[in-house]
């Protein structure tokens, strides 16, 4: 068998990671298809076409799916016999594949991994390092996956070391409604069953890189008590009522996929992976013959919803809003926003919140009187773009500012992604404010609305600087009202009852 070169190895790394920021596999673009298909409740369906619409622009304009591009995972199989032509060492040669993916300048991916984690916690600047798992096998060739995984997801990853005698489907339905919808439903959830408690984990992140079949499980049944499980598993998440990014409906996940391992007579370790709808891998084979290649999927692969904005939407001018026209608004009421939005997200807050603490003022320019802010951290743009992908990001981390950015700044609006905290919705209750809600999963299309962006102030802080968007038909959600009611709540509560398999919430 040929040795496997060095620019083999690091190019197919390279590639599969360029790959699957544009390229959702065909069997999440059909699950996620059925699922737009069938589902009832109208802001999950109107999201879930957003999904769907951007993935067709992100496979058609090799864009990414999401702003967030991921942290790199790699899991690798190396055969025993296999042998190298290289003087790097395998963790360099994924680490040089994930630079050249990540820095590549007609796709240029966001940088998301800080170094000293615990300390200063500074970008590495081209997403190293990956995280590796490696495992060596019988044979001579070496099995490649690549998955990018997003933050919001991997946040609301879950561990139970259960009791032997503990159902584990009582614990994944009660610890499924807890990870709220940062996680960006619809998606999968991986389950590693079994082992110690670091193997469950990584079974669980391992069983979301397998292919989506549930459709064909329901169809030929199970054949043994993990299918049995998963069959189970899946028609309860549903049952929850979760739905597309927490609005309430049928489809929160299109697969629950698990792996097993021997465990420990007095454990029952239980890991939770979920994947959320930017969910993007790719498996491989070398042997030494030379680079993958990976094949272009056809674009009559995606269903042609092409969403856009429509009129059954309330269009607002964002130019002229007050809190009179905010306070008219409800909570799942799907809005389209044209003109001016400013930006920030954790690292501006903060700035915002120590200048004004300190008794300093805020930098020229910055003035959130009567404005909202989308929290975000886009992609940088290329070509010709007003901005790279750019959909929200999570809110929850942005509550501890809240209450100090409405009542300090005079904004009245803020956009970003999935539901809030106690704490912040008790200061959008107190200050008559909004919350609205942008589709996870959908940034490129998300980005086509920003027609400009100017950078206000924090230029220091690259993608989390507070820029003024100025857009056209920005579509949200409207998640929390100015009397703190909250669709994350109501939504899921009201679509449990309908779908009626699971007792009503007291
Ligand atoms: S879809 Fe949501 S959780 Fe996934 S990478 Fe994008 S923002 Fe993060």
């Amino acid at each position: 068998m040929p040795a496997i070169a060095k620019n083999d190895f690091i190019q197919s790394i390279a590639d599969a990671f360029q790959f699957i920021s544009y390229y959702h596999p065909l069997d999440f673009v059909k699950a996620m298809s059925k699922a737009y298909d069938i589902e009832q409740g109208e802001a999950a369906k109107d999201a879930i076409a957003q999904i769907l619409t951007n993935s067709r622009m992100c496979a058609e304009g090799h864009r990414p799916i999401c702003q967030d591009t991921g942290i790199a995972v790699v899991f690798l199989k190396i055969g025993m016999e296999v042998k190298w032509d290289t003087d790097m060492s395998i963790e360099d040669m994924v680490n040089q594949g994930v630079r050249q993916a990540y820095t590549f300048a007609d796709n240029k991916l966001r940088a998301s991994v800080l170094v000293d984690p615990a300390g200063a916690r500074k970008n590495s600047g081209d997403n190293t390092p990956a995280v590796i798992h490696y495992e060596v096998v019988p044979g001579n060739k070496i099995d490649v996956i690549c998955a990018a995984k997003g933050g919001g997801s991997e946040n609301k990853a879950k561990l139970g070391m259960l009791n032997p005698s503990d159902s584990i489907v009582d614990w994944v339905l009660q610890t499924v409604p807890t990870m709220g919808a940062g996680w960006c439903p619809p998606g999968l959830i991986g389950l590693g069953i079994g082992g110690t408690p670091e193997k469950a984990m990584l079974m669980a992140k391992r069983a979301i890189m397998d292919d989506i079949d549930m459709a064909d499980l329901i169809k030929r049944g199970p054949s043994n008590r993990v299918e049995e499980l998963r069959l189970e598993l899946f028609d309860k998440v549903n049952a929850l009522g979760i739905g597309a990014q927490g609005l309430g409906g049928l489809t929160t996940v299109v697969d629950i996929k698990i792996l097993t391992a021997p465990t420990h007579a007095a454990s029952l370790p239980v890991g939770l992976m979920p994947q959320c709808a930017a969910n993007r891998h790719i498996h491989f084979v070398l042997d030494g013959t030379g680079a993958a290649e990976f094949e272009r999927p056809p674009l009559s692969a995606w269903p042609d919803i092409g969403w856009k904005p429509d009129d059954l939407a309330t269009r607002v001018n964002l130019d002229t809003l007050t809190k009179a026209e905010t306070a008219t608004w409800k909570p799942g009421q799907r809005l389209l926003l044209t003109g001016k939005m400013l930006t920030g997200r954790d690292a501006a807050h903060k700035k915002i919140n120590d200048l004004l603490e300190s008794g300093q003022p805020l930098p020229d320019g910055v003035d959130f009187t009567n404005r909202a802010i989308y929290y975000v951290g886009p992609v940088d743009p290329v070509m010709g773009e007003a901005v790279g992908p750019a959909g929200p990001t999570t809110s929850t981390r942005m509550d501890k500012f809240t209450d100090m950015m409405l009542g300090k700044t005079g904004l009245i609006a803020m956009i970003g992604k999935a539901e809030r905290g106690q704490v912040g919705i008790e200061a959008i209750k107190k200050f008559g404010a909004v919350y609205l809600m942008a589709t996870g999963g959908a940034a490129y299309l998300v980005s086509k609305a920003i027609r400009s962006q100017r950078l206000i102030a924090f230029e220091e802080l690259g993608m989390e600087a507070i820029y003024e968007f100025d857009v056209v038909d920005f579509p949200v959600t409207v998640a929390v009202d100015s009397r703190g009611e909250n669709v994350h709540e109501t939504a899921p509560r009201i679509w449990r009852k309908k779908i009626g398999k699971l007792p009503e919430l007291a």
